[in-house]
């Protein structure tokens, strides 16, 4: 029944890994979003070497064309599988090393250094790790969040900001007692909350 039937579905890190094992990854848009190349200069707003962040990024190509134009991009996904197939399907060489600062993840880093994802859970991440950013790219991100993290999920993202940054939300509209999620719905309301 409407938005409550939602709210308490929780996938696990174990489903989102199976998702990607089994090649159930039809979030993937293998052209891009049409939306970042519609509001690229909203994110960008006149600056250059930006460092932008792609939270949940799964091995989204609009990784590759941020880094093309020259900004410093940073994702972070729990399936290595993901960040290992973005490399290869853009012939990227890359390497791999442990963060010190966080117990069993991972960072992969592009060799000309531009582009670093960490294979983590975003929860472990922290400005104190990853910097902050100036600009975010936010697309099966809060969407694909369990809606009893999105409190959460939206505190860790605004500590990562810089001050002049600007984010760009992609959510999905619909009615959510004919859908499951993930996607979720996250009606405009609860985003004006969430972010303040
Ligand atoms: N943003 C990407 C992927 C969207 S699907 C795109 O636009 O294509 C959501 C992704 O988040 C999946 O790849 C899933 O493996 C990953 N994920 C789910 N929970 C996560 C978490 N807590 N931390 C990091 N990644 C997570």
């Amino acid at each position: 029944d409407g938005i409550g039937s939602q709210m308490d579905r929780v996938m696990t890190e174990e489903q989102w890994l199976q998702k990607w094992e089994t090649g159930n990854t039809g979030f993937h848009k293998e052209q891009g979003h049409p939306l970042l190349r519609k509001y690229l200069d909203v994110l960008l707003n006149g600056r250059s070497g930006l460092r932008i962040f792609f939270p949940l990024c799964g091995k989204a190509v609009e990784m590759k064309w941020l880094a093309d134009m020259g900004h410093d991009v940073v994702g972070v996904e729990v399936s290595e599988k993901a960040l290992k197939e973005f490399f290869a399907e853009h012939g990227l060489p890359y390497c791999k090393e442990p963060v010190p600062e966080i117990s069993g993840a991972k960072k992969f880093q592009c060799t000309s250094g531009n582009i670093s994802l960490y294979c983590c859970s975003i929860y472990d991440l922290s400005s104190s790790v990853v910097g902050k950013f100036d600009g975010v790219w936010d697309r099966g991100a809060l969407v694909a969040v369990n809606p009893c993290d999105r409190q959460r999920y939206v505190s860790l993202m605004i500590t990562l900001m810089e001050k002049n940054s600007s984010y760009l939300l992609v959510t999905v509209s619909y009615d959510p007692s004919k859908h499951k999620g993930p996607p979720f719905y996250v009606p405009e309301s609860e985003i004006k909350s969430l972010f303040g």
